[in-house]
């Protein structure tokens, strides 16, 4: 990926410090002196026998700055974010360190656990489609609550590192989320260019009511803070490629934060999105597809077949408007209301 230094900096001088940054930063059991790091787990109380935990590590800087939480594992067969997630364990030196970052490592451990796609084996939930969550709630919804009240509450800033699902082929892409707040947006505009992916969704879409924000960057945004959500890696894979673009992103977004020194980076040529559209399948069965991840398609080209299972043709899937592919299921499997790619328009 071509990249060029130079994201303007003014943008972040108004962010505010965390009130914990220069001190002890407290985060559930775990009590982190300036300049030290510590891991450790997040409990999710139980409810009718069942809980959970999630692991964390603190980065608490020698020296002033604001909170950064970078959250891996939402989805928990998303595996670059969350192996990028321990590599910056060793890449950030809290000694040297502006400010705090908290790492959560596997945000859905009973999917990573149990290699589940989309949803938590227990409720059957897709953890991020339940924020703000709920104390009282299921597993999932519960989940959401400790990271609402411990992560996003706590941060100024947040980025929600995804990437495709394990049956999702992927190309790497942020979402720059709108809000309605114009001062925010610019900073979360700087925010997607510093993670470096090339593409970037103007997104509008996202409701806009704090008490059902559904997703985690949009919890976070609803709340104030400026926050993106990142895509890099598909398929279940671990590949080196994926890993260290998720890795690069975080130290960028850093950087951009002075939190670290250095410059960060931004693509040289960022390819913006106005529309994107996930299509979802009518039926269950099998679906094949007709195109590859990054292809440009044209409004009504067949994408991908959904076949039964007997083997016979029930949906031709077409894309709804010209654009790229952002993704395409890459595994047989396919159920009714749930995605078989997603489709962005190119802003001219
Ligand atoms: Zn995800």
């Amino acid at each position: 990926m071509k990249r060029i230094f130079g994201i303007a900096l003014a943008a972040v001088i108004g962010l505010s410090c965390g009130p914990a940054s220069g001190q002890d930063f407290v985060l559930g059991p775990l009590k982190v002196a300036k300049g030290d790091m510590r891991s450790g787990m997040l409990p999710v109380p139980e409810r009718d026998g069942i809980g959970t935990s999630i692991p964390v590590t603190v980065i608490n800087g020698a020296n002033r700055g604001p909170v950064l939480a970078l959250v891996a594992g939402v989805h928990g067969y998303e595996y670059p974010p969350i192996l990028a997630s321990y590599r910056l364990k060793t890449a950030v030196n809290p000694k040297t360190l502006s400010g705090t970052v908290i790492i959560v490592h596997i945000a859905n451990l009973p999917s990573f656990q149990k290699r589940t796609v989309y949803y938590n084996p227990s409720d059957g939930k897709n953890l991020n489609r339940v924020f703000p969550g709920d104390p009282q709630g299921t597993l999932s919804q519960r989940i959401a609550h400790v990271l609402t009240k411990e992560v996003v509450d706590r941060c100024d800033v947040l980025v929600d590192m995804h990437c495709g699902d394990g049956n999702e082929a992927l190309i790497p892409y942020s979402y720059w989320m709108l809000s309605d707040d114009k001062a925010l947006d610019a900073r979360t505009h700087d925010l997607a260019l510093a993670f470096g992916l090339r593409h970037i969704i103007i997104d509008g879409t996202r409701t806009k009511d704090p008490a059902d924000s559904k997703y985690l960057g949009n919890t976070a945004l609803l709340r104030g803070k400026a926050a993106i959500t990142t895509e890099a890696g598909l398929l279940g894979r671990i590949d080196e490629e994926s890993i260290v673009r998720n890795v690069e992103g975080a130290l960028s977004v850093l950087r951009h934060l002075r939190m670290l020194t250095g410059r960060p980076l931004a693509p040289a040529d960022p390819v913006w999105i106005d529309k994107y559209e996930v299509v979802n399948s009518a039926t269950d069965g099998l679906f094949t597809a007709k195109a590859g991840m990054g292809d440009m398609v044209t409004e009504g080209q067949i994408v991908g077949v959904v076949e039964d299972y007997a083997g016979d043709v029930r949906e031709e899937v077409r894309a709804p408007f010209a654009g790229i592919l952002l993704y395409i299921i890459g595994t047989p499997p396919t159920s009714k209301g749930e995605p078989l790619f997603e489709v962005g328009r190119i802003k001219k």
